[in-house]
Parts: structure tokens; sequence; C-alpha cells
């Protein structure tokens, strides 16, 4: 049998981190008419922020969180837990996307890094949160250049971080793979995602948000003047509504036009012995991306386990992009663990204990933007791009505001007045997302057509050669 199929053959299909005792009660769900003065829906770290945030401003104000499953089984409590300052998906993307507002956007991320560790500090928020940096690593020499600029442009913009060559960054993480390394150790590390949106929640009861789990929205509208939403077994009216369904909404006509729904996929080994530790090193425990075009991000648990990530599929039928049940088909699992395998060979004897998949909402920004219905009292906001368990606080702050149209000055940066660009509508999406994905997984190992199409697909506005 192969690596990956003897490491997988007892694996778990299920989240590590949901896999836990500590998991708080559920809380019961809406059952017949109420009103609030604000309902938000969902309740992933975009939802329980925005519902935090809302009761810190003004404790009087009625708010009511509706969660159509229970809280975390979204994408919140299904991510890698790499936990980055930026709020555009990198220094790289910022500098991309808004040039002219780099140095702004740089002071928000610091300012929403602080305010999640003050909500922590706070609460006594227990998210086994690391501070051991991230590491960008380059996978062969060809990569090193880039890993070099990006060294540069974050030591231009005043971060704490190192070039590592390759004895330096295999010193760091024992990778073969790994040719050169940018260590930012600026405020970012590794967190416990579920043990995080369990504080959240937790958070979020004591300070009085009205919380309803197994209660999906069913329909949205405006009635009699304020917003109705009808749910399973009740109806709340407010007058607005913030839709914080991230992937899930993507199944909405119009939200969808800019947000494609695809799943990425992790898998965790068991706890590691003393001595296979002493194997890869990794005593800073940094969250780990590498520079392969099909990416893998990898770091450490509490308890000593690997959580290695990556693997993105699109489904045509968009349920499956964020069905948690379609996280049992198993060859994308084969792949992953190959991966791991070439990335920590050393490793031939571990066990995966644990294999899943969650839903990242996809936009050409890579980044939060917000869309509005009904006149502003109903705003969405997300399209992380896998890329949102800080920068979740600062959406659903910058949404709150724009639904309260409060005067702050970043309402009037460019990142909260425009929108990313519309994505192909289906069948051309899937059409597009199949020989893209195919892409991806091959042009490191055989180029040809492969790198012109991602260039393509980088100028059509998806950076992602
Ligand atoms: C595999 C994977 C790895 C990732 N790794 C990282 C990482 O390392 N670092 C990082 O920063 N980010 C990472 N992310 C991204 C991060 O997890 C998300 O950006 C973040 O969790 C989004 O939070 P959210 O609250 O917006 O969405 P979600 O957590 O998905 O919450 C949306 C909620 O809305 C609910 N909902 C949907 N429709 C309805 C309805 N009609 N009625 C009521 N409720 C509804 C859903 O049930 C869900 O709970 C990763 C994501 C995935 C999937």
């Amino acid at each position: 049998m192969t690596f990956a199929a003897t490491s997988l053959k007892d694996v778990t299909f299920f989240p590590f981190w949901l896999d836990n005792p500590d998991a708080p009660p559920v809380e019961p769900q809406l059952i017949g008419r109420t009103s609030a003065d604000l309902v938000i829906v969902g309740g992933g770290f975009t939802g329980l922020w925005a519902a935090i945030q809302a009761k810190e401003a003004d404790p009087g104000r009625d708010v009511v969180l509706i969660e159509a499953g229970k809280v975390a089984y979204g994408a919140s409590g299904r991510p890698g837990g790499i936990v980055s300052t930026s709020i555009m998906h990198g220094l790289h993307n910022a500098a991309r996307l808004f040039p002219e507002d780099i140095g702004e956007l740089e002071r928000l991320g610091q300012e929403n890094m602080q305010g999640l560790l003050g909500t922590l500090d706070l609460f006594g928020i227990d998210a086994h949160n690391t501070w051991g940096g991230e590491l960008t690593v380059a996978v062969g020499d060809d990569q090193v250049e880039n890993v070099r600029a990006e060294y540069e442009l974050h030591a231009e913009h005043g971060h704490d971080v190192e070039f590592l060559d390759r004895d330096q960054v295999q010193a760091q993480v024992n990778s073969p793979l790994y040719a050169a390394g940018c260590w930012n150790r600026k405020l970012s590390g590794t967190v416990h995602p579920a043990r995080l949106v369990w504080g959240l929640k937790r958070a979020a009861l004591e300070l009085g948000v009205r919380l309803h789990e197994f209660t999906p929205m069913e329909s949205l509208e405006r009635v009699n003047g304020a917003m109705e939403i009808k749910t399973h077994d009740g109806l709340v009216r407010a007058p607005k509504v913030l839709l914080c369904t991230n992937a899930f909404a993507a199944g909405h006509r119009k939200i969808k036009q800019r947000v494609a729904g695809i799943r990425d996929r992790i898998i965790a080994t068991e706890p590691l012995s003393g001595e296979q530790l002493a194997r890869i090193g990794w005593n800073s425990r940094q969250g780990v991306y590498d520079t392969r075009t099909q990416l893998n991000y990898t770091r450490m648990t509490k308890d000593n386990r690997i959580i290695f990530g990556g693997r993105l599929t699109y489904y045509h039928d968009g349920t499956n992009n964020t069905d948690p049940a379609a996280e049992r088909v198993v060859d994308p699992y084969l792949r992953l663990a190959e991966a791991f395998h070439e990335t920590f060979p050393q490793l031939d004897d571990i066990r995966f204990s644990h294999a899943w998949s969650g839903p990242i909402a996809l936009t050409t920004r890579m980044a939060v933007h917000f869309q509005e219905y009904h006149q502003g009292d109903v705003i969405w906001a997300g399209g992380y791009s896998g890329f949102g368990i800080s920068t979740s606080r600062f959406g659903a702050r910058v949404g709150l505001a724009k639904l309260d149209r409060a005067d702050l000055p970043e309402l009037k940066l460019d990142f909260a007045t425009t929108m990313p660009n519309r994505i192909l509508p289906e069948p051309f999406r899937w059409i597009g997302s199949k020989i893209t994905l195919y892409a991806l997984d091959t042009a490191d190992e055989k180029g040809g057509w492969r790198r012109p199409w991602l260039k393509l697909v980088d100028a059509m506005g998806f950076p992602l050669s």
C-alpha cells in the first residue's frame, strides 16, 4: 500500500477541531414570532463578531442571531487556524488591490488584531493562541525570488520579518522541499478555531445576544416597513439585517454573481511522539504557507498534531460546495496525503486521525467585501477567500457600520465602496474552474499550457499564478 492509503486507513471524516468534548450546549431554535433591533444570520466568526460588537457599542440594542445548524459548523469550525494581521488576504494582495490605501489598511489590521486580543482577554477565551508568526516557504529554487520579494515588501512596511535561506528555513521546519522562507513575526500565528468560535458564542450570550441554533432563514422580505425573516418554525422582524452566511450564500442568485463557493480540505495527524517531533523541529510553531501552485498550508496543534491543508475542488451542484456530507469523498485526501509525504518524508510512520473539508467564499478580490440589498437595510459581509479568522472581526465591524450608516473614515476607502468583479455564470464557471483547478494541480509538475492558462485567469482578476 502507498503511504497515502496506509496513513489514511483509519481516518475519521470529521473536523478535528469539532471532535471535542468542550463543545458548548446547543441554544434553542426560534419558535414563533419575535422582533429585534438587529438580526444577524449565520453563527460563524462574522456573525458572532457582529453580535458582540453591536452589543458592545450599544448594550441596549436587541440583537437576535440565527444559525441554520450549530455554531461553528460552517467554515469557522473547519479552518487551518493560521491567523494573520492582514485584513486583505496578505500584504501582497492589499498592494495589488489598493496601493493608495495600504498604510491605512495596515493600521486597520493592527487595530483589528488588538481588538480581537482584547475580547479574548476580557472574556477569558482560551483558543490555544500561539504567536509564532507566519512562514512563507519557497518550494523549489525557482520560487526563492518570489519569497525574497515578499520579504522585501513586508520589510518596507515595517513588519518584524526575516529572510531565511535553505539551511535557516529547514532549521525552523525540516522539510527537504523548503528552499527559502519569509518569517513574519508581526502578531500572527495559530489558534484552535473551534475553541475561538465557542468562546465568542459564550461572550455573545453573556452580552445578552438572543442566539438560536438550528434556525435556518428560509425567506427575507420587507413587510410593512421592516425586514421580515421566516425560519423553519418562526419569524423575526427587524429594521436591519446583517447576512453573515459566507459561502453558503453563494447559492443566492445575486450574491453568487461575485462569490464562488468552493471546497478546501484538511488532514490532521495523530499526535507526534517526542522522537517524531525531533525529526521536524518546528519549535516556534509558525503557521506555514508554501508556494506550490496548488498551495499547501500547515501548522502544529497544542497536542502536537500536524494540520495539513489545501486541496480545492468546485462542484457544479452548488450545495456540494457547502454541504459537510460532501467531505467523505476520499480521492482528494489521498492527494493531500501524498503532498504531506513529499513535504515531510521523514514522517513516513505517521497516521492521520481526521480528514475534513469546508466551504470557502472565493472572489476576485480574495478579501472581504459588502453587498447591499433592500436600500442598505440588509448587508451581506464576507468573501474572505480562505483567509477570514481575524478579518471576520473587521468584516463584521464594517458591515455593521454600513448598516447603521455610521460616519467612519474607513467607509470612504475603496475596499468599502467598491466590489469585486462579477464571475462567469454557470455552466462557464464550472468549466472554467475544472480547467483551472486541473492546471493548478499539475502546473508545477508538467508546465506546458497550464502556466499561460493561469496567467489568463490572473488577468481576468483571479490572482492564482
Ligand atoms: C478548509 C478551510 C481552511 C481555512 N483555513 C483558514 C486559515 O488557516 N486561516 C484563515 O484566516 N482562514 C481560513 N479559512 C477561512 C475561514 O474559515 C473563513 O473565512 C471564516 O470562517 C468565515 O467565517 P464566516 O462566519 O463568514 O462563515 P462561516 O463560518 O461559514 O459561517 C456562516 C454560517 O452561516 C450559516 N448559514 C448559512 N445559511 C444560513 C441560513 N439561511 N440561515 C441561517 N444560517 C445560515 C451557516 O450554517 C454557517 O454556520 C479556511 C476555510 C476553510 C474552509
